[in-house]
């Protein structure tokens, strides 16, 4: 055939599709590289600088709902279950170990934006320190003994009180008694079945 033989060499004169090799390895270089990137992002994220731990700011409340009784359904909302609820991380912990150990943990540190890292006090810092703690050291001195007699002080205190009292209540009965039936004893009254309300109050 004479038409054929007439065409260049490296002229493409067939019907076939043909592939550009090098355009499609260049494409699949492309997304090679787009998928680990992906991976990477998905299994690490871009690395977030989380604040170092802090000291809590208030008091953990673990017995506010100490003896209290509760009716309790599991179709409550979360909040209202048995146990301790984590407003944070909306979660309920079934006893104060428990929920001691999820607020200090991981978990609840990263949804408040912490990691468990702890900030590297200062030299400046450490001496404040201690000059507070020998500040409160000197101004509230405390011993055992101290305690000891605020004790001891209390409970005498409390004695007091209560003998005080028993006998303002003395008075009042006898009041009374001499009022309502000035000859029998009051005691004596109760025990006869006697009295209206003066002698069998106490
Ligand atoms: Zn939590």
């Amino acid at each position: 055939m004479a038409q054929s033989s007439d065409n260049v060499v490296g002229v493409d004169n067939t019907f076939r599709k043909k592939f550009d090799k090098e355009e499609y390895l260049q494409r699949a270089r492309e997304r090679e590289e787009k998928e680990t990137e992906g991976k990477k992002s998905k299994s690490r994220g871009p690395p977030v600088q989380r604040k170092p731990l802090k000291q809590r700011d208030y008091q953990v409340d673990l017995e506010s709902r100490l003896g209290k009784t509760q009716v309790v359904t599991p179709i409550a909302p979360l909040s209202q279950q048995a146990g301790y609820f984590c407003r944070v991380c909306e979660c309920v912990v079934k006893d104060s170990a428990n929920y001691l150990d999820h607020i200090n943990g991981k978990k609840h540190q990263r949804a408040l934006g912490m990691s468990m890292r702890v900030e590297r006090a200062s030299l400046e810092q450490v001496q404040q320190r201690f000059e507070s703690l020998k500040k409160r050291k000197d101004t509230g001195s405390f011993t055992v003994q101290d305690f000891d007699e605020r004790l001891l002080k209390q409970q005498q205190e409390e004695e007091e009180r209560k003998r005080q009292r028993r006998e303002k209540k003395k008075e009042k009965k006898k009041e009374k008694a001499a009022e309502d039936e000035p000859e029998i004893d009051p005691d004596v009254a109760a025990m006869m079945g006697f009295g209206g309300f003066g002698s069998s109050k106490k």
